[in-house]
């Protein structure tokens, strides 16, 4: 099962869509790897013979990509370049019957929650004794950690419980055991992520235990920043806020996807909570942990939504000034409960909506980010590029938030935390050197 080229197999994980998805792959390496599989991730070199696609599924443009990568890659096959294309994650889980007839060429499909198969692809055993082990990805100074897979939620517009399942949370001794592993792999700051992060404990303790799992994580020496990603709004456990009071390596950070903010929407959308309860919550969190960096993630375009409900949103936004957000344009995705709604709203205009929203925000991250001038942060560097460092506060995580560039005039390390005095401001990102 070898290229004509090679001497060894050679598996190259290519990783689409969320830090969920690459937490998967990178637990694929590491079982690869442990049973001796030369693998990669997303090796731009031609040097390998075998790939796995873990894909999403999530949104139209997220499976259109899915769908692109596989074919580039089975073109790669049909002259000679590879012997075998695979395919997992949540396009495969979700679409697998009919993506088998559409596109035979492919090797073998697999779901989100198959990687034993994958591995026996490859002669492989699933490694039971690596649980929580795995061959990052990331930077080596950072990495995510994944503390449950699966959200027991009924957003309407949205079809990961189709893909993911059920919530299940890990243990809290095995997340303390992996996260130990990954500081001693040279982790300072950790990701923590889930599909929905305030249900942590709920199936496997009766409760939500996240503050009780951020105190274990906060007590692992050598690991300097933990953040929370993927809060819900609805039910929003307070304990959270004082677990990020008692320790300091707890960002002041916190993500909390809240999709929309008139109530008419929010009914549609079934999120089980009203634009007043948000906004109580709001002040609560900010009253509790004072100078805490909100992000959150909005929807535009779901169906029913009306000029007015735009505008409320942005009054919305005006009005709590949240420091990061992401937006989404509606997809009408098949088996969620929108999908038996009239996708009413057209495509230019979701685009101009999203624009609009985004156009508010802009203006409120200057003037948050102008605030900063001449004051002194703790940042992280985390690259260097065209001859400037790259890094970020506390309150930016990776990918997603605001960068801080830095003037040095010493060399300083990747992964090194410096303090920098702010000197400049742009819409999004901040500027300074290190003092
Ligand atoms: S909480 Fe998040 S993952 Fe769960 S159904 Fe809602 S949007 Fe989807």
């Amino acid at each position: 099962m070898k290229a004509r080229t090679l001497q060894k197999d050679k598996v190259n994980i290519i990783t689409l869509g969320c830090s969920k998805n690459l937490v998967d792959s990178e637990v694929l390496s590491g079982q690869l790897a442990a049973n001796e599989i030369d693998v990669v991730h997303e090796n731009k070199k031609l040097d390998h013979n075998i790939v796995v696609v873990n894909t999403c599924g999530f949104i139209d443009k997220a499976k259109e990509e899915s769908i692109n990568t596989i074919l580039d890659q089975l073109e790669l096959k049909r002259r000679g370049k590879l012997d075998k294309v695979y395919v997992t994650g949540c396009l495969s889980e979700r679409y697998r019957n009919d993506l088998e007839k559409e596109i035979p060429e492919v090797d073998a499909w697999f779901g989100t929650l198959e990687l034993p198969l994958i591995l026996k692809q490859f002669d492989a055993d699933y490694k039971t004794e690596l649980l929580g082990e795995r061959l990052l990805s990331t930077p080596k100074h950072y990495a995510y950690v994944k503390i449950s897979e699966g959200c027991n939620r009924t957003c309407a517009f949205c079809a990961i419980p189709l893909m993911r399942g059920g919530h299940i949370s890990k243990p809290i001794e095995e997340l303390v055991k992996e996260v130990e592993s990954l500081v001693q792999k040279g982790v300072k700051e950790i990701m923590l992520i889930a599909q929905e992060l305030t249900y942590y404990g709920l199936d496997i303790y009766k409760k939500r235990e996240l503050p009780k799992l951020l105190d274990a994580l906060a007590a692992i020496k050598g690991l300097e920043w933990i953040r929370l990603h993927y809060a819900y709004p609805s039910k929003f456990p307070l304990e959270i806020l004082d677990a990020m009071n008692r320790h300091n390596n707890i960002c002041k950070y916190l993500d909390m996807p809240l999709q929309h903010a008139s109530n008419n929407m929010l009914k549609a959308m079934r999120r089980n909570i009203t634009r007043e309860e948000m906004t109580e919550l709001i002040h609560t969190i900010r009253e509790k942990v004072p100078g805490i960096c909100l992000r959150t993630t909005l929807i535009a375009g779901f169906p029913g939504e009306t000029e007015d409900d735009v505008e409320e949103l942005k009054e919305f936004l005006k009005l709590h000034r949240f420091d990061r957000v992401g937006i989404f344009q509606y997809s009408h995705e098949e088996n969620t409960s929108a999908y038996d709604m009239e996708d009413n709203i057209s495509a230019e205009i979701k685009a101009e909506r999203a624009q609009e929203i985004m156009e508010v925000q802009q203006e409120i991250s200057l003037e948050k980010n102008m605030e900063k001038v001449g004051k002194t942060f703790k940042v992280v560097i985390d690259k260097k590029e065209a001859g400037r460092y790259l890094g970020r506060t506390e309150f930016d995580s990776v990918e997603v938030d605001n960068e801080v560039i830095i003037h040095s005039k010493n060399k300083l390390q990747i992964g090194e935390f410096v303090n920098v005095q702010i000197t400049k401001a742009y819409d999004y990102d901040i500027e300074g050197e290190v003092v």
